[in-house]
C-alpha cells in the first residue's frame, strides 16, 4: 500500500498550518521523493488552501542518487549544483517556507565506499552553506514530516508481510505524529502549549548543572551561563511559531562544551549511515570523550567520533520523558525524526545557536566555541532515557531540583 493523497491530508494540513505555519502569499518549497508524489500533492493542496502564493516542488530519487554516488568520477562528486544550491538559497532569501518530506531508504547507500558519500556530503554541504546557515538560526521557516516507504517498513517490520508493514508503519506515523484524532492542528496547538509551559519553567529555574543516575550512567553536564531551553512552537527568528520537526516531544538545550564529565551508558539502538550502533559507553574529562565503547557497531561509532575535533564533544542536550507517544509505541523507527522523540537523548557534535540567548551573533564556529558551544560537522543523537534515569539541577541560586524521576518529568505541567 502506498499512502494516498487522501490519506495524507491530515498529516499534509499539519505540515503546513503548524509545520511551517505558512503565512498567505508566500511560496513553499518541497523536497521530497520520487516515489512521494501523492503526499506531496495533498501539501501542495494544503498550500494553496492555506494562502501560498507559489509552491515548488524538487523530487530527488536515492536510487539514481546511489548510481551516481557508485558510478560517477571522483570531480563528478565533488560537483554539486550551484543551480540547485542557489533555488534553495534565493528562495530562503526571497522568505519562502520549506518542508522535507523523509521517506525512503534508510539503508539506501549501505555498502557505497563511505569515502564516495563523504566527498559528494561534503560538496553539497559546501555549496548549501548560506541555506544551512539560515536554517540552523531559524531565519526561514522549515520542517520535516515522514511518509512511509517499503524499505523503511521492511527495516521497522522485518517479521511482516511487505503489504502489513508499511501499513503498520504508516498507522505508527500518524499516531505518534499526534495527527489521528478529530482536530490534529488543534491537539498540536495544546501539545505545543504545554510544551512551552515545560520549557519557560526550565528557563526560569536559571540551570547551572544537571545530574544524571541510572544504570551505567553518572553523568555531570553543566551549561552555559547563556544556554536556553527549546522547544516546538517557540518563535525564533521568525516572530511567529513553527514546528521544525513533527514530531516533537523535546525539550533541549547545549551543554558548555567542556562541562561535561563522568559516564554515560545509551539504552536504545542508533541508526548510523545504515548502520546499527548498540551499547554505547562514554566517559567524559572536561567535555571530552576520554574513552567509548559499543556492544555492536564499535567501529560506526569510531567513524562518528573521530570526523573531527567537535565530535569528541556534546552539542545537545534533550529531555523527553518515557510517557511520548513515541516511546510508548515501543517501535524503534530506525529514523532519528522518530527516535529521539522517544527517549531523553544527547547529541555527540555541533551544538545549535538558538540555543543560547545571544545565539543572533553567532556567525562563525569561532563565535560558537566563544560562547561556550560546540562546532562539528556531526550531529548524532543518541538514546540515554529509560524508566530508570533520574536527573536533577543545580540552579545558580544553589538550589537542588528534581527534573525526571524514573524517566518522567518529575512535577505534572504546571498550571
Ligand atoms: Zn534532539
Ligand atoms: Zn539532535
Amino acid at each position: 500500500m502506498a499512502v494516498s493523497e487522501d490519506q495524507f491530508r491530515p498529516l499534509a494540513e499539519l505540515a503546513v498550518k503548524v509545520g511551517v505555519n505558512l503565512r498567505p502569499g508566500q511560496n513553499l518549497v518541497v523536497h521530497a521523493e520520487a516515489a512521494d508524489a501523492a503526499p506531496v500533492r495533498a501539501v501542495s493542496r494544503a498550500a494553496y488552501a492555506a494562502g501560498a502564493k507559489r509552491v515548488h516542488v524538487i523530487f530527488r530519487d536515492e536510487a539514481c542518487d546511489r548510481i551516481t554516488l557508485e558510478a560517477a568520477p571522483e570531480d563528478g562528486l565533488r560537483a554539486f549544483p550551484r543551480w540547485l544550491a542557489d533555488a534553495f538559497i534565493r528562495e530562503a532569501e526571497g522568505g519562502a517556507a520549506f518542508l522535507s518530506i523523509f521517506g525512503g531508504d534508510p539503508h539506501a547507500f549501505a555498502g557505497v565506499a563511505p569515502d564516495r558519500i563523504g566527498l559528494a556530503m561534503r560538496a553539497a554541504q559546501e555549496a548549501m552553506q548560506p541555506y544551512r546557515e539560515m536554517t540552523m538560526s531559524h531565519k526561514v521557516p522549515w520542517s520535516i514530516v515522514a511518509a512511509p516507504s517499503p524499505e523503511w517498513a521492511k527495516l521497522v517490520f522485518p517479521d511482516l508481510p511487505a503489504q502489513e508493514a508499511e501499513a503498520k508503519l504508516w498507522e505508527a506515523i500518524v499516531r505518534t505524529s499526534r495527527a489521528d484524532g478529530p482536530d490534529p492542528v488543534a491537539a498540536w496547538q495544546s501539545h505545543m502549549g504545554n510544551l512551552q509551559v515545560r520549557r519557560n519553567w526550565l528557563n526560569d529555574l536559571a540551570i547551572e548543572r544537571l545530574h544524571y543516575r541510572s544504570p551505567g550512567t553518572d553523568l555531570r553536564i553543566e551549561l552555559p551561563r547563556t544556554h536556553r531551553w527549546v522547544a516546538a512552537g517557540q518563535e525564533r527568528g521568525l516572530g511567529y511559531v513553527t514546528a521544525p520537526n513533527i514530531p516533537t516531544e523535546e525539550a533541549f538545550t547545549l551543554p558548555l562544551r567542556t562541562g561535561v564529565d563522568g559516564t554515560v551508558r545509551s539504552t536504545k539502538s542508533l541508526s548510523f549511515m545504515g548502520q546499527q550502533i548498540d551499547g554505547i559507553a562514554l566517559r567524559f574529562e572536561a567535555g571530552r570523550i576520554a574513552e567509548f565503547h559499543a556492544e555492536v557497531g564499535e567501529d560506526a561509532l569510531r567513524q562518528v567520533i573521530e570526523t573531527d575535533e567537535g565530535s569528541r564533544y556534546l552539542g545537545e542536550v534533550a529531555l523527553v520523558p518515557v510517557d511520548s507517544p513515541i516511546s510508548q509505541s515501543g517501535i524503534l523507527f530506525h529514523n532519528t525524526l522518530f527516535d529521539e522523540n522517544a527517549s531523553c537523548h544527547l547529541a555527540i557534535g555541533a551544538a545549535y545557536p538558538t540555543c543560547l540567548t545571544d545565539g543572533r551573533d553567532v556567525h562563525s564556529d569561532e563565535d560558537l566555541l566563544a560562547k561556550g558551544g560546540n562546532a562539528s560537522h556531526m550531529h548524532v543523537d543518541f538514546m540515554i532515557g529509560s524508566a530508570e534515569l533520574d536527573i536533577d539541577a543545580t540552579t545558580r541560586e544553589g538550589k537542588e531540583v528534581a527534573i525526571f524521576r524514573r524517566g518522567k518529568w518529575a512535577s505534572p505541567v504546571p498550571g
